[in-house]
């Protein structure tokens, strides 16, 4: 028997991980969610201490992937994906950080985008099907989709970005790519190319091609990020107390990794979940009034600009609540359970900016703009509820090389690029040149299609 996924709207029927994979959304516009969380034993979850990050994986991941995915093709996928460090860094005492910018785009979306383009490479092979990922992106996950699903079979990749509003390390790690890779540089923004990405979805004369977004909604985007909360933790020697974590938070797919480990049984204390100016989930933990920002505004950790986070709809969900896609809600979720097991506040551009090179400062670690809004929102939360003997793990999503303007700007010098960046920032680009017209992007896409 495989795992049941449901959807958080409530109106589609269950569907098997394949399904729910492929789908993305669900067809009522709800986001999957398992519909049974597997509680792992006490035991499994200690002998992770003994165990590399690959087999981690494999014992999270089984979990859900039994009955659609053989067991041996899953450990091989967990292998092949995760082929490179974790650091986790004494901060101080208790305090740790856990760099995730180890992988080929040097941001935590590397984690979840390289297991489920392996999925997603599985399932079309066995049924022998052909599909076109379709993605827009203001930077980081265009990256990490278009170097995940770099070399998959059956799988073509065309990515648009705005062309003056990517750094030139991002644009360089997307389009050094070649084979089944097209990079789109548009003369528009960010916005432009996501209306030309929807309407590629909506239109009628491109139902016969097999389109599918890869995007942060995918529940093969989530599974993949519960894992590294328990490497955290099995790594955290001589203690039994329940872990803190500190989460910077944009559409809120990263801590929602964090919330499923403990539902699945990892000891948590607490997770904080900081976000900048967008501030929608703050005021909601604080009211229980919600309400989106819109429009989005823009801050210095520009991947974590989202006025409406997507995953907010599965976190109501666990929480027995209802909200739909456009963030109403039709049943509140217990807002007291919430209260007690997540913190959550708003860190201002300045302050960004002043706790980076305070950070720098204080402990010689050099974050970038969004671990260091971890570290604040965990400062906050510390102000609030004593730490005692809990070990917290501060979370960093990026390399601070993907941002050497503001680290520049902040401490004086720019950052190193590391190794495994450098590779990509030599090879030479290759990319198209669109203008904003949605009939030449469909002429494009047409000639441009799986196959
Ligand atoms: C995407 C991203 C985030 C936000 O993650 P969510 O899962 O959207 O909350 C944080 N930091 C970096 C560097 C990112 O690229």
């Amino acid at each position: 028997m495989s795992m049941k996924f449901y959807s958080t709207n409530g109106q589609s029927p269950a569907v098997n991980l394949q399904d729910a994979l492929l789908a993305g959304q669900a067809p009522d516009r709800g986001l999957y969610l398992p519909a049974q969380i597997p509680r792992l034993p006490r035991e499994t979850i200690a002998s992770f201490a003994a165990k590399p990050y690959h087999q981690i994986a494999f014992d999270v991941l089984s979990q859900y992937t039994r009955g659609v995915i053989p067991d041996p093709d899953l450990a091989r996928m967990c292998r092949e994906a995760y082929d490179f460090g974790i650091p986790l860094e004494v901060i101080q005492g208790r305090k740790f950080l856990m760099r995730l910018d180890q992988g080929p785009t040097a941001s935590f979306k590397d984690f979840a985008a390289r297991m489920m383009a392996r999925m997603f490479g599985f399932f079309l092979n066995q049924t022998g099907g052909k599909l076109t990922i379709l993605t827009a992106t203001s930077g980081d996950t265009g990256a990490a989709v278009a170097r995940a699903f770099h070399g998959i079979p059956g799988v073509r990749v065309l990515v648009l970005f705005p062309v003056a509003e990517v750094s030139a390390s991002q644009r360089k790690l997307m389009t050094t790519l070649q084979g089944n890779v097209r990079t789109l540089a548009v003369d528009g923004k960010f916005d432009d190319c996501q209306a030309m990405v929807k309407q590629a979805f909506a239109d009628p004369d491109l139902r016969h091609i097999p389109l599918s977004s890869a995007n942060s909604i995918n529940i093969g985007r989530l599974l993949p990020q519960c894992v590294y909360y328990f490497f955290a933790a099995s790594r955290l020697a001589d203690t039994d107390e329940p872990v803190v974590f500190s989460v910077p938070s944009g559409n809120f797919g990263d801590m929602m990794g964090a919330v499923l480990a403990r539902e699945m049984g990892l000891p948590v204390r607490k997770i904080i979940a900081p976000v900048n100016d967008n501030d929608a989930f703050p005021r909601f933990l604080a009211t229980g009034v919600y309400q989106k920002v819109s429009p989005s505004r823009n801050s210095v950790s520009n991947a974590m600009n989202v006025g409406h986070p997507s995953n907010l709809a599965r976190l109501t969900a666990l929480y027995g609540g209802h909200m739909d896609e456009t963030g109403k809600i039709h049943r509140q979720p217990d807002m007291d359970r919430m209260r007690r097991d997540l913190f959550s506040s708003s860190i201002s551009d300045q302050k960004t900016r002043s706790s980076l090179k305070s950070f720098w400062e204080q402990y010689n670690i050099l974050l970038e703009p969004h671990g260091v809004v971890a570290w604040q929102g965990f400062l906050d939360w510390a102000a609030t509820e004593d730490m005692g003997q809990s070990p917290i793990v501060m979370v960093e999503t990026a390399n601070p090389a993907k941002f050497p303007e503001e680290v520049e700007k902040v401490v004086g010098w720019p950052p190193d690029v590391p190794f495994h960046m450098q590779a990509a920032m030599d090879l030479p680009e290759d990319f198209d040149r669109m203008t904003v017209e949605y009939g030449r992007f469909k002429a494009y896409l047409m000639k441009h299609q799986a196959s």
